[in-house]
This record gives C-alpha cells, structure tokens and sequence, in this order.
C-alpha cells in the first residue's frame, strides 16, 4: 500500500550541450561519432551544465528561403553524402514531426506539443558509403506568423550515423520562441564545401522534403499552483522541521515543471503548521498528518486550484518504507473538490531529494493512478500502455537538459527508479492543468460545504468540515450520512475510498445543513457493515468559522 522506497539509480543520457554529472554523455556513447556545439550564437549558463546552441537570429523579412545572419557572405551548398530522414521535438516527452522526409499529421495518440515550453528540436540522417567525416552545419528556419524568422545553426561532427541515444542535429527553442502557426524547415550545410566529398542526395538533405512544416502546438495557460507547508513537528520536547531554501524551491519547481505540461510551476511556501502526535513511530504512516494539512486546507480555505502539499522532517523518523501520501485520486477536476488537492511526503534533507516523491503524490491528487512496474503499486491503472511502467517515448528535462530513454526509464507513477513522464502521463494531466489553470480569477471554492472523516489505521478518527461539494456521481453506493435531529433523520450520499499510499479511510459527504441541529450522526458503509456513530460535537466545523468570518 505504501509508496516504496525506490533505490537511487539512475541513468541520464544527456544532450549534446549538456555537460550531465550521472550519465553518459552524448559524445561518448560509442557511436563513433564526436561533436561540437557552435557557439556563435546563445549560450546559457546554469550551475551544472552549459547549454550553447547556436546562430540564433531573427529578422523581419518572412521570407523562408534566405539566411539572415549579418553581412552578405555566399551561401552554403547542401552537404553532400548525407540524408535527413528524421525530426522529432520534445519538451519533456518527444513527438515526431517528420519522418523518412514526410511530415507526420498531428497524431490523437501522440503527446501535445504546447506554447510557451522550451522546445528541443533534433534531426538524424542516413550516410552514403562515400561519404567523409566532417563538421557540417544543420540549420532551422523558423517562420513566425507575425513575420519574423527564426534562424538558429548547429555545427556537429559527423561521423557515423546519429540516433535517438546518441548524437543529432539540435535546435533549442526558448518558451517564448514556441506558438502556434510556426512553419519550420531544417537542412544540412556543408560550412567548408572544398572538404565536401560524394554527391548531394536526390533530395538533398531538407525537412520536411516537400515544403515547410507547420509545428502543431497546444496554445492554452497551463500552470500548477502549490504551497509547501513544512510541518513542524513538536515531540517530546524537541522542535523538528525543513529549512525551505529558495534553492529548495527552485529545485521541486524545476522537477513538477519537467514532468508536467505547464509553462510553470508557481510555488510558494506557507506558515509551519505545528503538529504534535508521534510521526516515523506512529504506526499509521502519514495518515494524520495528512489529516492535519487538509484541516489546515480547511481552515485556511485557499483559491480551488492550489494544491497543499505537507514536507516532512519528523523528530520520530520516517514511517519505514513510506514516502509520501495523497489524500485521494479525484476522478474530475471539479473545483468543488479542492479538498481533493492535498499531499504530504519525505523532505529528506532538500528540495532535490524531496521532488520526485513531490511529482508522485502531485499526480495522485491530479487524478493519476499508479502504473505498475515494481508489483508493489496498489490500485493501477491497467490503461497505461507500456509494459512494465516503461515511458514509451524519449523524455528530454526542459531544465537538467538530459535525455531519458522509452525503455530505461519508468513513469513516475510507478514505484520504480529512474522516474519520467510518460506520453500518456502528459496527456492524462494537461486537461486537468488546464481546467485548473483557468480558476485563476477564483478566491474561495464554492459549494454548500463537505464533512470530512479520517478513520486511520490506529484506529483514531478525526471530522471536519470544508468548503466545496460532493458530486452525486462520486457517492459509493448504498453508504450514507445519517443525520438524526429532532425532526427526524435525514440521510446523505458519502464517498467511501482508502487514500492511495496509505490504510487511511476517507469519508466525503454533503455538508449536513442540519449539522447544528443534530443529536447523532452515523456512517453508514456499504456491503451491511455496522455503522459508526459520529460525535457531532467533535466535529471540527471549518465551514461554519469561514461563514461566521465572512458576515
Ligand atoms: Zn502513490
């Protein structure tokens, strides 16, 4: 049931201008071929990598059969003894655009390409027998509905033949350089025609062969709101909690952006909720404290599409073999359910060693079920399509630069190592993302109000109430709400489930209007078990205070 402790391995195949610290690089994969990144053009510097991509230059003249770098200088002649076959483009899971010379139609099995994301644009090629080692060039043009080009040109030693693992020609699009309508084309240039050997192919080497393509992207605001409470654990006279750096942050942001459709991630970090009850020697996992951050979700009554996700640095230790809890899987992303949007997980030391569990349980409280691979992984959903949880396509990271293959890599649903995002985890998201993304302009989350339970494992039981609604489709069936007042007995629709990750069983049900009347309440489960009597009086009524605050 647990969300099992995977062990730290991993293999990062990095990208040409990435200098990647656990992985293989490109240049010597045993390929036989070695590379060089021009840099004439933009190069970006970060704290573990350099990213040079290169001649990179706009102009206004739309006209996407000339070059526009600076002075006049002759023209460069198509590289002869070699053949483009391929372009893919990927922002965190590849798509291909072209293949053997034809551009491909938007595919509905394929993954949205969507604005305003760093693009990675990579072209491979076949040789012809007489061709010689050499650098060539593979330019992009880039035609902008508003009329501007985009030129950028990437120098490579060619060698041998180029794949998806090892070397290709790339092109780094920046996330404001990525919107709809852009029609693009790559070629390979020859940059010193006297070392050219062979002829030029017939077609020579062009993408798509018979004109430009036309780069379908998804043109919709997408971005994850979530604030990290660090809990502060009080026991047994010792004070225990996560010091959040800005570097924390940046590096949880950095994982949720790279394994998400979004143009960002916006994290914030909240007042340390105090928690009091033993956590690693509990015996019930996260359970409540998780309980503790939704009653805190409750009371504070944020806007509907800001996920709560709790950081753990427990004075008792961890639960052994727990990672981290989500409080439910919401099958839509309605906004009556925003009680729905609560995690917690490990901090274990930092940001980075906190953010693939952060990813995981972040998923669960976007309606993501697990994906078998390790066999451990409750509750799967038997329509991913890879075999063992595997990613099905090559994962590129927008911000580490590094490649991640379809085989080597497990979605991060499993409970295996090397987590990425799948194709279909992509797309399983982004209209959850979008939906959520346009509440923007929302404060408080409507709804007539909703009781919540917690029976955790131990047996200890907690009710609160909280802002939102139950949709009528989640109710379990044949399980109720029994309200009882002095007019009689009015019965409710309850959603029953056990919380992904954890033993904890979660009751949501209508917030009863005759709460303040009631002289009993009872849960009635489903399949003629006993019902529970619930204490109205220890009710913690989050809903009231907001409506007593609010007058
Ligand atoms: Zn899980």
């Amino acid at each position: 049931m647990s969300r099992g402790l995977g062990i730290a391995f991993s293999i990062g195949t990095s990208v040409l201008w990435a200098c990647g610290d656990d992985g293989p690089t490109v240049a010597g994969d045993g390929t036989g071929t070695t590379s060089s990144a021009s840099t004439t053009g933009t190069t970006t510097q970060g704290a573990d990598e350099t990213a040079s991509v290169g001649t990179s230059t706009t102009s206004g003249d739309g006209d996407g059969g000339s070059t526009t770098t600076g002075a006049p200088e002759a023209p460069l002649a198509f590289a002869s003894g070699i053949r483009l076959t391929r372009l893919t483009a990927n922002q965190g899971v590849q798509v291909d655009l072209v293949d053997e010379g034809l551009e491909l139609p938007p595919s509905p099995d394929a993954a949205r390409l969507i604005s305003g994301r760093t693009t990675l644009l990579r072209a491979f090629w076949s040789l012809h027998a007489d061709f010689t080692p050499r650098e060539l060039i593979g330019r992009l043009e880039a035609d902008y509905p508003d009329g501007t080009q985009l030129v950028q040109d990437f120098s490579l030693w060619v060698e041998g033949e180029g794949n998806d693992g090892g070397t290709s020609f790339q092109w780094l699009l920046q996330p404001h350089e990525v919107v709809p309508g852009i029609q693009y084309r790559v070629r390979l240039l020859d940059p010193d025609p006297t070392l050219a050997t062979g002829q030029i192919s017939d077609p020579p080497p062009i993408l798509p062969l018979a004109s430009r393509g036309t780069l379908s992207v998804y043109d919709a605001p997408l971005q994850l709101r979530v604030e990290l409470v660090p809990v502060l654990h009080q026991f047994e006279g010792e004070e225990c909690m996560p010091t959040i750096t800005d570097q924390d942050v940046q590096d949880m942001r950095e994982e949720l952006e790279q394994c998400n459709a979004v143009q960002e991630a916006i994290l914030t970090v909240g007042e340390p909720m105090p928690y009091l009850d033993p956590i690693g020697t509990s015996g019930t996992g996260f359970g409540p404290v998780l309980t503790a951050l939704a009653e805190r979700r409750a009371a504070d009554d944020p806007p509907p599409n800001l996920y709560y996700y709790g950081l753990l640095a427990p004075c008792d230790g961890y639960p052994p073999g727990l990672l981290g809890q989500a409080i439910g899987i919401p099958p839509t992303p309605a906004m009556e359910l925003a009680q729905q949007r609560i995690a917690t997980g490990r901090w274990s030391g930092s940001g980075a060693a906190a953010a693939e569990t952060f990813v995981h349980e972040i998923g669960h409280t976007q309606g993501r079920y697990h994906v078998l691979c390790s066999g451990g992984e409750a509750g799967a959903d038997m329509a991913y399509p890879h075999p063992q949880g595997r990613i099905g396509v090559w994962g590129f990271g927008i911000h580490d630069f590094k490649l991640r293959s379809p085989t080597g890599s497990r979605d991060y649903m499993t409970y295996c190592s090397n987590e990425w995002v799948s194709d279909y985890g992509w797309e399983q998201t982004l209209d959850v993302i979008e939906v959520l993304t346009s509440w923007d302009a929302m404060s408080t989350t409507p709804g007539d109000g909703v009781l919540m339970g917690a029976l955790h494992p131990d047996g200890t039981e907690r009710w609160w109430t909280a802002t939102g609604a139950l949709p009528a489709s989640l109710a379990t069936p044949g399980a109720a709400i029994e309200v009882t007042h002095a007019g009689g007995v009015d019965p409710l629709p309850a959603w029953i489930y056990v919380r992904p990750d954890g033993d904890t069983v979660q009751i949501i049900a209508p917030r009863p209007a005759s709460l303040p009347l009631a002289t009993a309440l009872h849960l009635r489960p489903p399949d003629r078990v006993a019902p529970l009597a619930i204490d109205p009086a220890a009710i913690h009524d989050h809903f009231a205070a907001r409506a007593r605050a609010g007058d």
